[in-house]
């Protein structure tokens, strides 16, 4: 994968795997017309402003138009941090983050800006 954050390591790779399962299987069942488009393209707009402003390519096209640029969103959870998470713009923030938050959980979410499909990544 090799994400926005891979060099900081302890990414559950065990969780990631199972998010990529999760991914294969949505997509074999949009593929199959057994989704519609509607219902894996439902990122919010905020998230699509992110992921135009502060995504990071993932070198990836996406599987379902077949036309977008996949990018990464990182978002961070925590007790000190906004209910609705905090949107993470670089490896500097998230080294700022650990530094004043102890406890927090991040999000990486993949999305495409085209058809705004958007699939969570991984969770560390
Ligand atoms: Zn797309």
């Amino acid at each position: 994968m090799g994400g926005a954050f891979s060099k900081s390591g302890q990414v559950g790779e065990l969780a990631s795997i199972d998010y990529l399962l999760a991914k294969k299987a949505l997509l074999r069942q949009f593929k199959a017309g057994q989704i519609a488009k509607n219902d894996l393209c439902d990122a919010h707009p905020d998230l699509i402003r992110a992921a135009k402003s502060i995504g990071a390519p993932a070198g990836e096209i996406c599987e379902v138009c077949g036309k977008g640029d996949i990018v990464h969103i990182s978002y961070a959870f925590g007790p000190k941090l906004p209910p609705y998470g905090r949107c993470i713009a670089g490896s500097d923030e998230l080294d700022r983050l650990r530094t004043t938050v102890s406890e927090f959980t991040c999000y990486v979410v993949e999305v495409c800006p085209q058809c705004h499909w958007n699939h969570l990544v991984r969770q560390f």
